[in-house]
């Protein structure tokens, strides 16, 4: 017989499966796939739960209900200052993750280049080929991940038709400063090149780092497709719908590969995400507050017992090196035993670089701080006893 896809045969399986897998069989706190273990706010659920009764309950529109891409418009202005077309310049998708392949079926011919910041979210590289991208990548370095100017400039090239960023950012937990923002406005400009900005965690930002839109810098309105997530706005993981945002040159591609892909996503949860999006600014300010207390709680604790915690800006992930704690092994061993020894998963950052740019940092993790005080204690409990018996000569 003849085989199926061979670039989708040997794909490996999503890291967040595996180590959720792990963590459930293993009776482990699963501080690995990023999720908050709180839904978020009732009444947006009551809105869904109402208009599911209600309807509509056929296919919405294929760009998205009216209400819900009027209130994506009205969040680009009251946040970013962004006039943004209702009509002609939002897509909504069943998640960031839908948005962000049809940006890259949208806006890629067969051999363009497309520039990654490494790490990156682990399904931006697959997605990149599977529309006949080729994947350039930029490695970042822990534990500040700045962007440097003259690496940037040399992965650009005339081929180079798209650059992905990822602020705030996951894995890493960076936001990305305004310096750094100018530097790739001016490269995309030079190589004539867009950006797709994948924004997912827009209002989840710490201490006084503040998340700046690259489509809100001069010359970016037109070369910039911005895409937001219900579900990391509104601790709804598993709504699945996401937000695109991108003048019409670049959106008509976008919202075909949209109609090619799913064509349209559940009317009822666009309705009350509509909601959502229009509530009051307190709520948002007050989703990276809840958040925080995670961070420092998560922080601390790691610190303690001896990781070397990386700067979290943003997101809900922060970054730990064990190699102060001496594991004689790699992170996918060292996450593999903690789930199995201490009981609590972490997410191994190799799992975020890419295998052709080189070998990737292996004494990092990725521990997820968005779930509730008690689990994040007992987590931190489970690992200082864990490691106060084991310190130094664990693993084999
Ligand atoms: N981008 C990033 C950086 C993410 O972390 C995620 C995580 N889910 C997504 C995109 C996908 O978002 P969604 O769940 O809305 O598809
Ligand atoms: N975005 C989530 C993370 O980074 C997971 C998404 C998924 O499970 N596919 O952990």
């Amino acid at each position: 017989m003849k085989s199926p896809n061979d670039f989708l045969a040997h794909i490996p399986p999503s890291i967040f499966a595996v180590m959720s897998t792990l963590a459930n069989e293993h009776g482990a706190i699963n501080l690995g796939q990023g999720f908050p273990d709180t839904d978020g706010p009732q009444w947006i659920r009551d809105v869904a739960a109402q208009a599911l009764i209600d309807g509509p309950n056929q296919y919405a529109p294929d760009r998205g209900v009216p209400a819900l891409r009027q209130a994506v418009a009205e969040h680009n202005k009251r946040f970013y200052g962004l006039d943004i077309d209702p009509d002609r310049e939002v897509v909504v998708t069943s998640g960031a993750s839908e948005a962000l392949l049809d940006c890259f079926m949208g806006l890629l011919n067969p051999g363009d280049e497309v520039i990654v910041l490494e790490p990156f979210f682990d399904i931006y590289v697959p997605q990149i080929k599977a529309a006949g991208g080729i994947a350039k990548f930029v490695r970042l370095e822990a534990p500040d991940w700045t962007l440097d100017e003259a690496t940037l400039r040399a992965a650009f090239s005339g081929k180079t038709k798209l650059l992905v960023l990822n602020s705030p950012m996951n894995p890493a937990g960076k936001v990305f400063k305004q310096e750094e923002l100018d530097i790739i406005a001016r490269l995309l400009i030079e190589f004539d090149a867009y950006a797709l900005c994948d924004e997912v965690y827009e209002h989840l930002t710490f201490d006084d780092h503040s998340h700046i839109p690259l489509m809100t810098l001069p010359g970016m309105r037109e070369r910039c497709a911005r895409i937001g997530s219900a579900g990391k706005t509104f601790s709804l993981t598993g709504w699945k719908i996401g937000y695109i945002t991108a003048a019409p040159g670049m959106l008509n591609t976008i919202a075909n590969a949209h109609q090619i892909v799913t064509f349209a996503s559940p009317p009822a949860l666009q309705i009350a995400v509509a909601q959502g999006l229009q509530a009051d600014t307190s709520y948002f300010e007050g989703l990276a507050k809840g958040m925080n207390e995670g961070r420092r709680l998560l922080t601390d604790g790691l610190k303690k017992i001896g990781f070397d915690v990386l700067p979290c800006e943003g997101t809900y992930f922060l970054t730990a090196d064990f190699a102060p704690l001496g594991f004689n092994g790699d992170d996918v061993e060292f996450c593999t035993w903690l789930t199995k020894e201490a009981k609590v998963t972490a997410i191994p950052m190799s799992a975020f670089y890419a295998e052709e740019n080189g070998a990737p940092p292996r004494s990092l993790t990725r521990f997820c701080f968005a779930k509730k005080t008690e689990i994040l204690e007992e987590a931190l409990e489970r690992l200082n006893s864990f490691f106060s018996k084991n310190r130094i000569t664990a693993h084999a």
